[in-house]
C-alpha cells in the first residue's frame, strides 16, 4: 500500500491569499463596477528594465543560430553571471565571496524552501513570527515539527518580532541549530543594523549554528549604514548562507532568476561531530535536482549590472519607494503606528483591532485590498501589511479613499 508523507497533513491550508481572494470576489459581486485597488500581494507591477529586455532578446536570437545555440548549461549558473554577482553584489561592498560560491536558481522561494533538505531532521529550528511562510511550511513537510495548536507548531523556536523589540528579534536563550532571518523583512518591512546582525553572527559562531539570511528585498535599502549582505559582518562566511532574488530587484517575478550564496568556509557537522562542507552538499543537491536557469534569463539578469541596468533598476525601485513613503506618511498621519516603507516596499500598520476586521473595513469602505497580518503568524495579529507595488495613481487614490473612509 502506498502511504503518504503524513507531515503534509500537519500543514495549515494556505488560507491567507485564498481567503483574501474570496472576500474580494464577494465584494466585487456585491458592488459591480466599483474599482478595487490592490495593495495586498507582493508582486511587482513595473516591466523589466530596458537593459534586461535588450539582453534577453539578444540571447533568444543566439538560440536561433547553429553557431550560438546552447543546450544544457551548468546547473550552478553561467560564469558570466556568477562573476558579475561576486564582483558587484559582494566584493564591491567588502565581502569576499567568490563566483563559484554562487548558485544561480529560479527563485529564492525554491532555494529557501529546498535548503532544509541538507540538514538533519532533528535540527532545532528558529523561525521569525510573523514570517514569509515558506521557511515554516517546508520544515513542516520535512517532519521537523510536531502538531499545530494555537497558531503554532510544536518544536519550532519562534523569534517574535513585536513593537517591544522594534521588529528585530534577538538571538534566543535556548540553543538552536538553524536560524531563518529576512531583512528587509517580509511582512514587517523592518531592517536590521550591523550591530544587530553581528549579534546573530556571534550567536551562530558560539553555538555551531547556521543562519539562512534572506535578502530578497536588499535592493530597497537606501540607508547606506544598513547591511545589504550578511557577509558584510566579519566571520559570517563561516556561519551563514544568503538568498537573493531578481524578482523584486528587477521585476523578474514572471521571468525567474535568483541565487544562493554558499561560502566554501561554511561548515555543518555529522552526528559524530565531523565537519562537512555545505558547499559540497548543496552542489550535490543542486546538480542532482536542478537543471539550471535558461541562458536568455541569465543574460537578462547579467544586464542588471550594466551601467544602464543599474540606473534603470534604481529608478524602478525608487518608483515603488515613493509609493511606500506616501503610504507610511499618510497612515501615520491618520494615527496608525507604522514600520517599514523607508527601506522596504512593505508597510506594517498597527490597526489596533483584529487584522481581518481592519482588512474588511478597508475593503468595504475604501475598496482597498491589503494583507491581514494574522496570516503571517501569531505576532501579526492586529496588524495589516500594505504593499507599495502598484502605480502612483492607484496608490494616491487608495490613500485618498482610506482617508475619507477613516475620517
Ligand atoms: N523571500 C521573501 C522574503 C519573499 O517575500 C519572496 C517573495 O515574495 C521570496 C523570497 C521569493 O522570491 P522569488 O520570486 O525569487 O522566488
Amino acid at each position: 500500500m502506498i502511504k503518504i508523507n503524513e507531515h503534509y497533513l500537519k500543514l495549515q491550508s494556505s488560507y491567507l491569499f485564498s481567503e483574501i481572494a474570496k472576500r474580494v470576489s464577494a465584494f466585487q459581486a456585491a458592488h459591480p463596477g466599483r474599482k478595487i485597488i490592490k495593495l495586498g500581494i507582493g508582486d511587482v507591477t513595473r516591466p523589466l528594465p530596458e537593459a534586461c529586455i535588450e539582453a534577453f532578446h539578444k540571447a533568444v536570437d543566439e538560440m536561433a543560430s547553429i553557431r550560438t545555440f546552447r543546450g544544457y548549461g551548468p546547473e550552478q549558473g553561467y560564469d558570466f553571471l556568477r562573476e558579475k554577482i561576486a564582483e558587484e553584489d559582494f566584493r564591491a561592498r567588502g565581502a569576499t565571496i567568490a563566483a563559484d560560491e554562487i548558485f544561480i536558481s529560479d527563485g529564492a522561494k525554491c532555494d529557501t524552501g529546498n535548503i532544509q533538505e541538507i540538514f538533519a531532521v532533528d535540527s532545532r529550528i528558529a523561525i521569525p513570527d510573523p514570517v514569509y511562510p515558506v521557511y515554516l511550511d517546508t520544515n513542516v513537510m520535512a517532519g521537523r515539527t510536531g502538531a499545530f495548536a494555537d497558531g503554532r507548531y510544536d518544536g519550532i523556536v519562534y523569534l517574535e518580532s513585536t513593537r517591544a523589540n522594534a521588529f528585530v528579534p534577538e538571538p534566543p536563550e535556548v540553543p538552536v541549530d538553524l536560524i531563518y532571518l529576512c531583512f528587509p523583512n517580509n511582512p514587517t518591512g523592518a531592517t536590521i543594523t550591523k550591530p544587530q546582525l553581528r549579534a546573530w553572527v556571534d550567536y551562530a559562531r558560539e553555538n555551531q549554528a547556521l543562519i539562512l539570511f534572506d535578502a530578497a528585498y536588499e535592493a530597497f535599502l537606501r540607508d547606506d549604514s544598513l547591511p545589504r549582505s550578511i557577509y558584510e559582518i566579519e566571520g559570517a562566511e563561516e556561519v551563514a548562507l544568503e538568498f537573493r532574488s531578481y524578482s523584486k530587484t528587477a521585476g523578474f517575478t514572471g521571468t525567474r532568476c535568483a541565487y544562493t550564496v554558499v561560502p566554501k568556509s561554511c561548515m555543518a557537522y555529522t552526528a559524530n561531530g565531523e565537519k562537512r562542507s555545505l558547499h559540497a552538499l548543496w552542489n550535490r543537491r543542486h546538480t542532482t535536482k536542478f537543471n539550471g536557469v535558461s541562458y536568455p534569463v541569465q543574460r537578462a539578469a547579467e544586464a542588471v549590472y550594466s551601467k544602464e541596468g543599474k540606473a534603470q533598476v534604481r529608478a524602478s525601485i525608487d518608483y515603488y519607494l515613493v509609493n511606500a513613503a506616501l503610504i507610511r506618511k499618510e497612515m501615520t498621519a491618520l494615527g496608525y503606528e507604522c514600520i517599514g516603507g523607508d527601506n522596504s516596499p512593505y508597510i506594517w500598520v498597527d490597526g489596533r483591532t483584529d487584522s481581518w476586521a481592519f482588512f474588511d473595513m478597508l475593503l468595504e469602505k475604501a475598496g482597498v485590498v491589503c494583507t491581514p497580518g494574522a496570516g503571517f503568524g501569531r505576532c501579526g495579529k492586529g496588524y495589516i501589511r500594505i504593499s507599495a507595488f502598484n502605480n502612483h495613481e492607484n496608490v494616491e487614490e487608495a490613500i485618498e479613499r482610506i482617508k475619507q473612509a477613516l475620517s
